[in-house]
């Protein structure tokens, strides 16, 4: 990329998107964000996601021709080859996101999983920089995972590999969103952490913490979770190490089928849950990887927060670009 060009990376979530400007260097130089509006249609999420593209390139005072290409990181799946997204939480199916995008803004579009895309960026330029085989793992609603093999994004045959949170983990465990019992991110989600303290909650166990949110599923966020660390209260501790031990069971699974060199734990809730999450984490995935395997394994924080995934996805855009 020369002097002077531009990259979009865009974040699309279920609620909220984010459009990050990126320099020749890899900076992001301007953000924008707006809320989805997911109820209007697909039509209305793509005008919006245009008109935040172009905010963002307008707050940093550059024009849009400047910008090379558009990296679209959204949470679902992606046929690569015909440019078109399903993401359910949104409504989408097979919704033509790419030539909507590149007709709207006449720049090129490359589409790529959430997950993939902040996968890559702590690889190219955060927690994992340096490695060479790392597997991304972002605990929030869900658990999604991501992989670089061998310095590679790796897909799939189809491109919906990495999903991690969907691992059984207990057969006839508690259900998850995907309608089946007893995944990963039925047991380590946030989701999940956060029905657990419900109850407790609900039960009357927890009553220095739910002034504020009272009994309200939606409110219980990484706040909550916070607050009951700083308090010390032995319930959230104990929900937040029975979260960190399913994780760690998932992982030393994924431990013996790849060998990577580091587990990177991204987006920001793991980093919340504090230095006891982590080290939680390590050793059950250490314990129950297959003799020897998991003792070289890094567990790692994500560096880069919320800017992994649109920095990801600029930074795929931009090597799409480039080829
Ligand atoms: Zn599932």
């Amino acid at each position: 990329m020369m002097k002077g060009q531009y990259c979009i990376g865009f974040d699309l979530g279920g609620t909220k998107m984010i459009a990050a400007l990126v320099d020749d260097e890899g900076r992001i130089v301007a953000r924008s964000r707006a809320k989805t509006p997911g109820e209007e249609g697909p039509d209305a999420v793509a005008g919006a996601m245009a008109e935040t593209v172009r905010d963002a390139c307008a707050q940093a005072g550059v024009d849009v021709t400047a910008v090379v290409a558009v990296g679209a990181a959204v949470p679902g799946i992606i046929d690569p080859a015909r440019g078109t997204v399903t993401l359910t939480n949104l409504n989408l199916t097979d919704f033509p996101l790419r030539d909507n995008l590149e007709r709207a803004l006449g720049v090129k579009v490359v589409l790529e999983n959430d997950v993939n895309a902040g996968t890559w960026a702590e690889y190219k330029a955060g927690a994992a920089k340096g490695l060479r085989h790392i597997v991304g793992v972002f605990v929030g609603t869900g658990i999604g995972g991501g992989l670089v093999l061998d310095g590679k994004l790796y897909r799939g045959s189809r491109g919906s590999a990495g999903e991690i949170g969907h691992m059984v983990v207990m057969e006839g465990g508690p259900l998850c969103g995907c309608g089946r019992y007893g995944c990963l991110e039925a047991f380590a989600s946030r989701t999940a952490m956060a029905k657990d303290a419900v109850a407790l909650a609900a039960a009357g166990r927890l009553p220095e913490l739910v002034e504020k949110t009272g009994t309200d599923f939606k409110k219980f966020k990484s706040s909550v979770f916070e607050r009951g660390l700083d308090l010390g209260n032995p319930l959230i501790t104990s929900i937040i190490d029975r979260a960190a031990y399913h994780l760690g069971i998932g992982l030393a699974g994924v431990a013996n089928l790849l060998n990577p060199e580091a587990f990177v734990l991204g987006g920001g809730f793991a980093d919340r849950l504090r230095a006891g999450y982590l080290e939680k984490v390590k050793t059950t995935m250490r314990a129950q990887a297959m003799g020897g395997v998991g003792e070289g394994i890094k567990v790692l924080i994500g560096e880069l927060g919320d800017d992994a995934v649109p920095l990801g996805a600029a930074l795929l855009a931009r090597e799409a670009a480039e080829a």
